[in-house]
């Protein structure tokens, strides 16, 4: 489904990605962890296509299809969906209404009709069965004044209704809250199918608690430079990551 070689990628002419290959198939989850700075995050940006970033070197193949010639927003009609690629805040733009265009933009592009108010009235209740979320918060102002929990449980919200082909979770890092962290977790092994991937991206081990990878790799200086079943998370959680740095200047 996807598949990623020799990806490189720098900011502003520095090279922060330096070959990273990666091949995700359907029903598969990967986590991604690493130090700090390591290049996590810009490789979630690079899939998603944000323009800061500039690929310098290798592909991406997405569904068979080149994902980088397209667009960030003909990449998540695709069905890749980020997390961190909607707007952070839309003043007097209630999360419901921006789900209502974000749904159709995609059916359009599907080449499928809009869903009337009933219909797409119809899909939310669906969904937030599945994905626990407060029904006031789909009416206020898009993250307007979310605490970071809110704004976590709007994004799986966001994710279940636009049911993705590959979701790219990029964890804040941040403290999320035990329940905020249950309920992400939760939204993402619920909406977990055999036909869709999801790359969890994220420093800490806990969340994988809850959310069990098939894969997990290790990015450092923008390299994976190990890979391995939930096991290596548990080790990492145990051990940190300075033996993966000692390890990898070591071989070097
Ligand atoms: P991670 O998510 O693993 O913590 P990032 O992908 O955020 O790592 O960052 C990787 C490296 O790229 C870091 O050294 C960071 O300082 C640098 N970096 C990230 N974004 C920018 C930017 N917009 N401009 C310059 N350097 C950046
Ligand atoms: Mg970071
Ligand atoms: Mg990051």
């Amino acid at each position: 489904m996807l598949s990623i070689k020799n990806l490189h990628a720098s900011i502003e002419g520095t090279p922060i990605l330096k070959g990273i290959s990666l091949e995700i198939k359907p029903g598969e989850v990967h986590a991604i962890m690493g130090p700090n700075g390591s290049g996590k995050s810009t490789l979630a940006s690079v899939l998603a296509g944000r323009e800061e970033y500039e690929v310098t070197e290798g592909e991406v193949y997405f569904k068979g299809k080149n994902l980088l010639e397209l667009s960030p927003e003909d990449r998540a009609r695709e069905g890749v969906f980020l997390a961190f690629q909607y707007p952070v805040e839309i003043p007097g733009v209630s999360s419901t209404n921006f789900l209502r265009t974000a749904v159709n933009q995609v059916r359009e592009y599907r080449g499928q009709e809009p869903l009337d108010a009933v219909k797409f009235l119809s899909l939310m209740k669906e969904k937030m069965k599945l994905v626990e979320i407060d029904q006031k918060l789909l009416s206020r102002a898009l993250n307007e004044g979310f605490s970071g929990g809110e704004k976590k449980k709007n994004e799986i919200f966001q994710m279940a209704v636009l049911e993705p082909t590959l979701a790219i979770l990029d964890e804040t890092d941040s403290g999320l809250d035990i329940d905020a962290l249950k309920v992400v977790a939760n939204g993402v092994n619920q909406l977990k199918t055999k036909e869709n991937g999801t790359i969890v991206v994220t420093h800490y081990q806990r969340l994988l608690d809850y959310i069990v990878p098939d894969y997990v790799h290790v990015l450092f200086d923008g390299r994976i430079v190990k890979s391995g079943s939930k096991d290596l998370a548990l080790e990492l959680e145990d051990k940190g990551y300075d033996w993966i740095k000692e390890e990898v200047s070591g071989t070097t």
